[in-house]
């Protein structure tokens, strides 16, 4: 058995806060094997966006451990980290503070190449056309800056640059919430496809349990950063195990 892209061992992550400290994610386990979707969802402030940045090592856990790839990265620095982040790439919810707004769409493709693979500037620029397509920009819009683009298409760029790395996971972070309606299902139907294509293990964070229908295997509902419950994803809109996750569900009825 291949082991798993990402092993979360009880983590928690606690927050000086006045008066005292808050928990936002409380001994919290879990793991992603490659190619697998997990979806995790919870109300806002329910710790979900800080699980996913510890398992990103962009903020360091109070207690438990990240295994990513077969490395215990937990107490590895900011440094080593950065050399890993080919590997592990991340899709945010506002796709406008993700990208320096004084670059083109290509040139950020290709800044993420540059910066993770030996490709030479004309492989950079024929895979930055052919990531660019791929995310149904074409060649015309990726001459574009952010500014020039709808939130869409700067999320589309943003995907594009998660991609282009072929890492192994991917955390997406609320990537639809600040888009228009209208958008959102293209952008839900592409992230679907490029699972099957990247076979990349994808942390799918959501407060719209609805989102997942698509895209999960699994989902992981958090509540006061536990988990409360965690099962296949046809388990959990069939048959809501936890009260929490039955008032999530008919929220979307
Ligand atoms: P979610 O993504 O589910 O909305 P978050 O992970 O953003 O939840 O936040 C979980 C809890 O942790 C919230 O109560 C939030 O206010 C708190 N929190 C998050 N980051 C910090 C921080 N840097 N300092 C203090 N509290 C924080
Ligand atoms: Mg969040």
């Amino acid at each position: 058995m291949t082991p798993p892209v990402l092993e979360v061992r009880n983590l928690s992550k606690r927050f000086p806060v006045p008066g005292g400290v808050l928990t936002a994610v409380n001994d919290v386990s879990f793991s992603l094997a490659a190619g697998e979707t997990l979806g995790l969802v919870g109300e806002s402030g329910s710790g979900k966006s800080t699980l996913g940045r510890c398992v990103l090592r962009l903020i360091a856990p109070s207690a438990g451990r990240v295994v990513f790839d077969g490395h215990d990265i937990t107490d590895w620095s900011e440094a080593r980290c950065r050399k890993l982040r080919a590997g592990m790439q991340m899709v945010f919810q506002d796709p406008w503070s993700a990208l320096n707004p004084r670059m083109t769409a290509r040139s950020l493709i290709e800044e993420l190449l540059a910066l993770h693979t030996p490709l030479s500037s004309a492989e950079r620029r024929a895979e930055a056309e052919r990531l660019g397509l791929r995310v149904r920009l074409p060649s015309a819009m990726l001459d574009r800056y952010p500014g020039e683009l709808s939130g869409g298409q700067q999320q589309r760029v943003c995907i594009a640059r998660a991609i282009a790395t072929r890492p192994k996971l991917i955390v997406l972070d609320e990537p639809t919430s600040s888009l228009d309606l209208s958008v959102r299902a293209g952008i839900l139907d592409l992230l679907a496809e490029l699972k099957e294509e990247t076979g990349a293990a994808m942390l799918f964070i959501t407060h719209d349990l609805g989102t997942l229908r698509l895209m999960a295997d699994r989902v992981m509902v958090m509540y006061l950063g536990r988990v409360v419950e965690e099962a296949p994803a046809a388990e959990i809109f069939d048959r809501p195990a936890h009260p929490y996750t039955q008032a999530l569900m008919s929220a979307h009825l």
